[in-house]
C-alpha cells in the first residue's frame, strides 16, 4: 500500500484532514458526507456506536444529553467532557472519536493506510493541552508524529505554495472558539515565529450567541413570548443563528423562521445589525492583534502582510477593520482549508526528517534493535512516503527541522523565596526563539531552612514576559521533590534545570550540587489534568470496541 502521512486540524468547532498526494500538493480528503471539514460534535448513539459530524450535530437537538461540542476547549483543563451510560468521558477521548471519524474517512476515500499524523493545536496552548491532544490522538490509535501551532501550520502553507523573498507576516486566525494572532518572518526555506497571542474564549460561536440573543428577542417582540426557551428551542435557535451568520458574509438581510412554544415568526437580520451586535467581539481581536504588532515591533519586525484563517475571517467586518485600521488589505487564505493542509506538508517533512534519522541510528548500529521499544519505534519510521518534500516548490533542498522554528508559547516560573517572600521566577519566557526545537535554562537557588529534609519544586506555566511575580496557584503545572539530605545548612546550593521541547512539553531537573542527588520530572506526569500512560492505554483499549460513524 502506497505510504502517505497526514495533517488533522483538530478544531473548536469543525475538524479537517488533509495529505500531500503523489504530485506533491497538499490537498484536503473530504469526508463520508462530500465536506471539506467536519463538525467536531460527538453524538454517544449507544455503548458500541459513536456519531460524529453533521449528523452529530443535528442530534445534538434531539439529543441533547448525550452530545458533546466544544470539546477542545477542555483539553488539558478538565478530566470530563460528558457522562455516557454511567461512565465519565475524557475531553481526550470524545476527540479521539473525531480523530477517528476524520481518519476512517480518509483512508477509504484514497484507500490507503492513515496512521502517521501530526495534529495541529493554538498557538496558545500550553503543556497540559498539547499533550492531551497528542494523548487524544494515541488513543484513536494514531501514530502522532508531532503536535504543531496552528499559525505555523498556516504560515508554511502559504510560504510553501510558491518561492518569494522575505516577509514579516502576521497571521489573524479566527475559528470557532478561538481566536489566534501570531507574527512570522518567512524567508526561503525559513518560517521563524516572532511571538503569538490569543484569546481561547473568543471565536465564531460568540458571535452565533449574539445573533442568537438578537433572534430571541426580536422572537419575543413579534410574539409576546416572554418565557425561557426550552432546550430543544436553544439547539434549534444556535443552528439558525450559525446558519444567518454564515448568509450575511454574502448577503445583505437574511430572513429566519424561528418556533417556540409553539410559535412562530419570521424574524429578519440585517448585516448592519449583526455587525453592531458583534463590535465589541471584533474589537476584541483588535487589542490582541495591536498587542501582538507592538511586540514584534520591539523586536525589530514590521508587518507586510496580513494572512487569514480560520472559518469566522469570512465575515466581511474582518477585512474591512484590518483594511482600516493597518492600511493594508489582508489576504484571504483557503480559511478552512489552510492550517490542515499546512499540517500536512509538515507531516511529510517531520516523517522524512525521521525515517532518515531511523537510518542513520540503525546503520551506524546507535540504535539497539534487540530492545523491543527501539524496535517499535523504528518500524514506525521504516518506510519512505510515496512523495518527497522535494515536489514542494518552497521546500526543496530544505530540511523540515531545519525551515520551522517556533518560539516559546507560554512562560515556565519556579516556586522561589526572594527577599523573604514567596515568589514565582520565570525561568523560560513566553515568545522566546526555541532554535534546533527545543529551549534549555538552568538556573541555581539556595535552600531555605538548614537540615531540609526535601525541596520541592512546583512549577508554574503562564502567560507573564516579566522575570518574577506573585505565586497563583491557578497557574501551577505540576510539581517534583528533591530529597536531600537532611544536614545541609541554609543556602544550600541546588540546581534547576528546565527543558522545554517545541511541541510544549517541560521537563524538570533538580540537583542537589552539595551530594549530587538529582531529581528529574516530566511535567506531563505530574499535572493533574494530564493522563497517565495507563489512563490512555485503557481508553485505547475501551476505544475499539466501539464503532464510530
Ligand atoms: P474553523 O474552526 O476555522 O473551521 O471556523 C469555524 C467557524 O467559522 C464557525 O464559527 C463557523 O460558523 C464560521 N464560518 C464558517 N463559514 C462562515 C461564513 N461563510 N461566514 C461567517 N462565518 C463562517
Amino acid at each position: 500500500m502506497a505510504k502517505y502521512v497526514f495533517g488533522i486540524d483538530l478544531g473548536t468547532t469543525y475538524s479537517c484532514i488533509a495529505y500531500v498526494d503523489e504530485t506533491g500538493r497538499a490537498t484536503v480528503i473530504n469526508n463520508q458526507e462530500g465536506t471539506n471539514t467536519t463538525p467536531s460534535v460527538v453524538n454517544f448513539a449507544s455503548p458500541t456506536q459513536v456519531v460524529v459530524g453533521q449528523v452529530a450535530k443535528e442530534n445534538a437537538v434531539i439529543d441533547p444529553q448525550n452530545t458533546v461540542s466544544l470539546v477542545k476547549t477542555l483539553m488539558g483543563k478538565s478530566n470530563f467532557a460528558i457522562s455516557y451510560n454511567g461512565e465519565d468521558v475524557s475531553p481526550e477521548e470524545a476527540s479521539s472519536y473525531i480523530l477517528r471519524k476524520l481518519a476512517g474517512d480518509a483512508s477509504k476515500l484514497i484507500d490507503a493506510e492513515v496512521k502517521d499524523v501530526v495534529i495541529t493545536c493554538p498557538a496558545y496552548f500550553g503543556t497540559a493541552e498539547r499533550t492531551a491532544t497528542k494523548n487524544a490522538g494515541e488513543i484513536a490509535g494514531l501514530n502522532v508524529i508531532e503536535i504543531i501551532s496552528e499559525p505555523t501550520a498556516a504560515a508554511l502553507y502559504y510560504g510553501c505554495a510558491k518561492e518569494q523573498g522575505e516577509k514579516t507576516v502576521l497571521v489573524y486566525d479566527l475559528g470557532g472558539g478561538t481566536f489566534d494572532v501570531t507574527v512570522m518572518h518567512v524567508s526561503p526555506g525559513k518560517i521563524e515565529m516572532v511571538c503569538s497571542d490569543g484569546n481561547h474564549e473568543l471565536g465564531g460561536k460568540n458571535w452565533d450567541d449574539a445573533v442568537m440573543q438578537y433572534l430571541a428577542s426580536e422572537f419575543c417582540s413579534e410574539t409576546g413570548f416572554d418565557g425561557d426557551f426550552d432546550e430543544y428551542a436553544q439547539q434549534d435557535l444556535r443552528l439558525k443563528a450559525e446558519k444567518a451568520k454564515q448568509q450575511l458574509s454574502t448577503r445583505e438581510k437574511v430572513p429566519v423562521m424561528m418556533d417556540a412554544a409553539g410559535l412562530r415568526a419570521r424574524v429578519e437580520i440585517t448585516r448592519q445589525t449583526f455587525d453592531e451586535i458583534t463590535e465589541a467581539l471584533l474589537n476584541e481581536s483588535i487589542e490582541k492583534t495591536d498587542a501582538a504588532i507592538a511586540l514584534a515591533a520591539e523586536r525589530g519586525y514590521t508587518i507586510d502582510e496580513i494572512l487569514l484563517v480560520g472559518g469566522s475571517t469570512r465575515m466581511p467586518q474582518v477585512t474591512k477593520i484590518l483594511t482600516e485600521k493597518y492600511g493594508m488589505e489582508p489576504k484571504i487564505l483557503e480559511p478552512d482549508e489552510a492550517v490542515a493542509k499546512g499540517a500536512a506538508i509538515y507531516a511529510l517533512g517531520a516523517y522524512e526528517v525521521k525515517v532518515e534519522q531511523w537510518k542513520e541510528m540503525i546503520e551506524s548500529g546507535q540504535a539497539d534493535m534487540t530492545d523491543t521499544k527501539t524496535r517499535e519505534e523504528a518500524e514506525k519510521y521504516s518506510e519512505p512516503a510515496v512523495v518527497t518534500t522535494n515536489e514542494i516548490p518552497g521546500l526543496r533542498g530544505h530540511r523540515m527541522d531545519e525551515v520551522v522554528t517556533v518560539v516559546t508559547s507560554k512562560s515556565y516560573a519556579l516556586q522561589v523565596v526572594r527577599n523573604g517572600e514567596d515568589k514565582c521566577c520565570n525561568m523560560i519566557i513566553k515568545d522566546v526563539l526555541m532554535p534546533g526545537g527545543s529551549l534549555s535554562v538552568t538556573r541555581q537557588f539556595g535552600t531555605v531552612d538548614a537540615n531540609q529534609e526535601t525541596a520541592e519544586l512546583v512549577v508554574f506555566e503562564n502567560d507573564f514576559h516579566d522575570e518574577y511575580f506573585d505565586v497563583d496557584t491557578d497557574f501551577i503545572l505540576g510539581n517534583a521533590t528533591l530529597d536531600l539530605p537532611g544536614n545541609l545548612p541554609a543556602g544550600a546550593p541546588i540546581e534547576v534545570t528546565f527543558t522545554l521541547n517545541k511541541e510544549g512539553i517541560l521537563e524538570v531537573t533538580g540537583r542537589d550540587l552539595t551530594t549530587n542527588r538529582e531529581i528529574h520530572a516530566t511535567m506531563q506526569a505530574t499535572a493533574g489534568t494530564i493522563m497517565s500512560k495507563e489512563e490512555v492505554a485503557a481508553a485505547k483499549a475501551k476505544s475499539k470496541g466501539i464503532a464510530v460513524e
